[in-house]
């Protein structure tokens, strides 16, 4: 959905507590090749969805992966500054110079960790069955769950406006009742 810009369904999930996965890998061809997971933000940044990286990181939509890696690993890097362009350049330098909040990477940590037996069960798992389930079961503050759950205000974020979001500022924008948004998915 990512790779194709069906924006409206990826704003669906997230919005529906659908936790990020890495499904597949995604090979880097820049000198050696280079198999790495294909996390939601990975992919938007490596294949140039800009719009939809900006929406991941405004709503903490993260994997492991993307906070221990995809920010850091030079040659990740190396591959976006040849291959997909000034901005996913502008935006891993912004991701690793700009430090997650301890309470982001905690939500971070728990979503990943409640999320790991849908990415090993294989293809035909039906993922999002339990993992609200699982929150749900947390001894959590609501609030937390919630952001858990990726039920918070960045999430409802107008497709239309996803180019404009600003990377490493906290952004609230009501929720968006408009027809590319509300109209698919
Ligand atoms: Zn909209």
């Amino acid at each position: 959905m990512v790779i194709t810009g069906r924006n409206a369904v990826v704003r669906k999930v997230v919005a529906n507590g659908f936790p990020p996965l890495e499904l597949r890998m995604e090979e880097l061809n820049y000198d050696t090749p280079v198999k790495i997971p294909a996390s939601p933000l990975a992919v938007a940044l490596l294949r140039r969805r800009l719009d939809c990286a900006r929406y991941f990181i405004s709503t903490c939509f993260f994997t492991r992966f993307d906070i221990e890696r995809l920010c850091w690993d030079i040659k990740i890097r190396q591959h976006v500054r040849h291959f997909c362009g000034r901005e996913s350049t502008y935006i891993l330098h912004i991701l690793s110079n700009k430090p997650l909040p301890l309470v982001n990477l905690s939500l971070v940590a728990i979503s990943s960790a409640l999320s790991q037996d849908f990415v090993s069960d294989g293809p035909n798992t039906s993922y999002s069955l339990g993992f609200i389930e699982k929150v749900e079961s947390l001894a959590l503050p609501a609030s937390l769950k919630r952001a858990l759950l990726h039920q918070t205000p960045p999430s409802g974020i107008c497709c239309k406006l996803w180019d404009e979001i600003p990377i490493g500022e906290t952004v609230y924008s009501p929720a968006c009742k408009c027809l590319r948004c509300e109209g698919q998915g």
